[in-house]
C-alpha cells in the first residue's frame, strides 16, 4: 500500500472514529442503542481481526511489531488495547504477576 492510499485511509478511519465519538457524546438515546447494536459488533470484529494480525510467535513476539530478528519490539496494539479495554496492569494491585494476573482480571469485569 502506498504512503499516500496509507495515510487516506487512515483519515478516513480516523474522521470515522471522530463521527462515532460525537454520537456517543451527542446522539439521543435511538442514535446509542442503534450504537449498541451495530457499532460495537464492528468494532470487536476489527479487534479481534487486528489481534489475530498481531498474534505472538514461538517465541512470545508479536508477528506484526518485530521488524527484525535482532530487535524484539513489545506489540503496541496489545498494550494499548489493554490498557483501553482493561487497565494498566501494574494497577491491578491484586499482587498477582505474570501471565496469569491478566486472567484474574478479565474474570472480574464478566
Ligand atoms: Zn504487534
Amino acid at each position: 500500500m502506498d504512503e499516500v492510499l496509507s495515510s487516506t485511509l487512515q483519515r478516513a478511519v480516523a474522521e470515522q472514529l471522530d463521527y462515532l465519538d460525537h454520537l456517543v457524546d451527542a446522539g439521543d438515546e435511538a442514535t446509542k442503542m442503534s450504537l449498541a447494536t451495530h457499532e460495537i459488533s464492528r468494532l470487536t470484529t476489527t479487534f479481534r481481526t487486528m489481534l489475530a494480525d498481531h498474534a505472538p510467535d514461538e517465541h512470545g513476539l508479536c508477528r506484526a511489531c518485530r521488524t527484525a530478528p535482532w530487535r524484539r519490539a513489545h506489540c503496541g496494539l496489545l498494550k494499548a488495547a489493554y490498557s483501553n479495554l482493561i487497565g494498566n496492569p501494574a494497577d491491578h494491585g491484586n499482587g498477582h504477576t505474570g501471565r496469569h494476573s491478566l486472567r484474574i482480571s478479565r474474570t472480574a469485569i464478566t
